[in-house]
């Protein structure tokens, strides 16, 4: 990986940073530039999320393409990249997608020198609980995948598990923690400060950054791509990558695709700043419950999917109530922290759990979609492997298994059961 020798001087020195604090922070200039688009570039990424932004900068600081737009319909950071619960973890179990992962964590290991920017990336750990044995065997197993690709998994006992978090209810009746599997490698970071870290890298080297800019169509001449029409006109280019994250059914349609996507809201919660009391992220996949706690002292916390599909990021209030029961199952104490906000995400679900990262039957067009509620931490992965394949038109060996037409041949399906995606296998 190249680093950024070329803009080695620190974003925000301590000095700086006290001297704007102390005249009114008027000095900073902005992290991007706001230009006009150009009637045309060599690559159009539609969608300036995490996937779009991250693909930018590694196709300019990969592969040297830097005649490269990102057009975004709203403004960089306000889609899943900013609403997400900042987990990054490498503990996939299935073939395919542990690559991929472990991938993608080697690559934050290294971000914030790449992108001289702070993500605060946070390597606290991250424990997925079990109750019962089964669980534990599946765990052991997943533990196993990890470690032989590379990467850390410690299984505990329940013993050791009260030792490192004695605030949970151990012996509820329901659902008695058996134990743990522990990624010390997992943890969090700051889930807008990498939407800024990659649009102010890639930004630096050439790449414009378009906000306001809707795509409203996919221009397609004798099944080639040739540009798109936007709310600020029309923009021609030869390959062009969809990376539109909940939305990337409505952007394929618009080049006559059908995607085996379903669209539903993902939602988050977070209380009142508190002490230092959570300092890894916890999972509970009984409840599907995970939470971790901020920098800022807010607990942060998620479940399950509205299980309808929606359009709309907002939440609503039968799910905040399943994901509080949850929580107060798992750790009681929490009834006396005050939730101070709650939204919601569209969360792009493929039927197997997987991510799609491919080109696809229209020459020049290509497709990464499919993240489900995983996506955050694949952002550095993703954009790696999907600049990969928009500049040699060839998969990424990290990604060779995340092909379009597995759901069309029934071959290489990820979820074996091929029975709708299922957080607990992939
Ligand atoms: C509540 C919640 C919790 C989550 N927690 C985690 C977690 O802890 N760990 C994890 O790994 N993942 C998590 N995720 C999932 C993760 O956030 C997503 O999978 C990932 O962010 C999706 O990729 P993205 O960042 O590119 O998406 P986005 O930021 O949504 O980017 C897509 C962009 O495309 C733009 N767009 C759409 N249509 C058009 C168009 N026609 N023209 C131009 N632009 C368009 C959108 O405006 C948007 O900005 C969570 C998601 C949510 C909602």
């Amino acid at each position: 990986m190249s680093r950024a020798w070329g803009y080695s001087t620190c974003v925000f020195p301590g000095l700086r940073v006290l001297k704007e604090g102390l005249t009114g922070n008027k000095g900073w200039k902005p992290h991007w530039r706001d230009p006009q688009p150009k009637s045309e570039y060599d690559v159009i990424i539609i969608g300036g999320g995490g996937h779009g932004l991250a693909t930018a900068h590694y196709l300019a600081s990969q592969h040297g393409i830097t005649n490269v737009a990102v057009l975004e319909k709203g403004y960089i950071g306000g889609g899943n990249v900013g609403r997400n619960t900042t987990i990054v973890r490498a503990n996939y179990g299935l073939p395919g997608n542990s690559e991929f992962y472990s991938h993608s964590l080697k690559l934050w290991e290294g971000l914030e020198e790449d992108l001289n920017y702070n993500v605060m990336h946070s390597q606290r750990g991250i424990i997925n609980l079990f109750n019962s044995d089964g669980a534990r065997d599946a765990a052991a197993r997943r533990g196993n995948q990890m470690i032989s690709q590379g990467d850390d998994a410690v299984l505990m006992d329940n013993a050791a598990v009260r030792k490192m978090i004695p605030y949970l209810n151990f012996d509820q009746t329901r659902f008695p923690i058996y134990g743990g599997l522990y990624h010390p490698r997992g943890g969090t970071a700051r889930h807008d400060a990498v939407a800024w870290g990659f649009a102010r890298a890639a930004d630096q080297r050439g790449v414009d950054l378009i906000q306001q800019c809707e795509v409203t169509g996919i221009d397609i001449v004798d099944g080639k791509v040739c540009g798109v029409q936007t709310t600020r006109g029309p923009i021609r280019a030869k390959k062009i990558g969809m990376a539109a994250a909940g939305r990337s059914s409505q952007v394929a349609a618009m080049a006559g695709m059908r995607l085996p996507i379903e669209s539903h809201v993902l939602q988050a919660f977070v209380t009142e700043g508190l002490k230092p009391c959570i300092d890894t992220v916890i999972t509970y996949p009984m409840g599907h419950f995970y939470i971790s706690q901020s920098d800022k002292g807010g607990l942060v916390f998620g479940g399950a999917l509205d299980y309808y599909s929606s359009y709309a990021a907002r939440g609503n209030l039968p799910m905040a109530e399943h994901v509080i029961e949850n929580a107060m199952t798992l750790m009681p104490m929490i009834t006396k922290a005050r939730v101070l906000r709650s939204w919601g995400g569209i969360m792009d679900m493929s039927f197997d759990g997987s991510p799609i990262i491919d080109k696809t039957h229209i020459d020049g067009l290509y497709l990464n979609c499919g993240w489900c509620y995983g996506g955050f931490k694949a952002t550095p992965g993703s954009g790696h492997v999907f600049a990969h394949l928009i500049a040699t038109d060839r998969p990424h060996k990290a990604a060779a298994a995340h092909r379009l037409d597995r759901f069309r041949t029934g071959r290489g399906i990820m979820d074996e059961e091929a029975t709708g995606s299922q957080h607990n296998l992939h």
